[in-house]
């Protein structure tokens, strides 16, 4: 039986509590390996891959979950609703989470910049592993 966490959690960000999106979003918020519809797929084969793909377009659009485009022609996808960055492999195309910085004078200086309340950020790094570069 679903949580009643991630029932609030759909309605809040103003989408209906089916259970595809209960199971997707449950499954994005447990798996931090930033999976393409497909890695979802064969994990939930219940779930069609039709489905999948148009549950993840839901949730993208509320900002709960977001895509990180890692340079590998795939479509990654992440819950969101804890904010953090990415740091790309420019290499292995991994996408690796950190929050270990302040976000809050880039988004003062954003504010300062554009004059627009800042909503939401999502940042995207890339770096090289100095063992490659040799
Ligand atoms: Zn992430």
């Amino acid at each position: 039986m679903f949580d009643q966490k991630l029932r609030n959690m759909l309605q809040r960000y103003g989408l209906r509590a089916t259970t595809q999106r209960m199971v997707i979003l449950d499954y994005l918020m447990s798996h931090k390996t930033h999976p393409t519809a497909e890695m979802i797929h064969a994990d939930l084969q219940s779930i069609s891959l039709a489905t999948i793909y148009n549950t993840l377009e839901k949730l993208v659009d509320t900002g709960l979950v977001i895509v990180i485009d890692s340079n590998d022609d795939k479509r990654h996808f992440d819950y969101y609703g804890e904010p953090h960055y990415h740091i790309i492999n420019q290499k292995t195309h991994e996408i690796i989470d950190a929050n270990n910085f302040d976000v809050q004078p880039l988004l003062d200086a954003a504010r300062k910049a554009s004059g627009l309340n800042i909503s939401g950020y999502h940042i995207e790094l890339y770096g090289i592993d100095p063992k490659d570069t040799k």
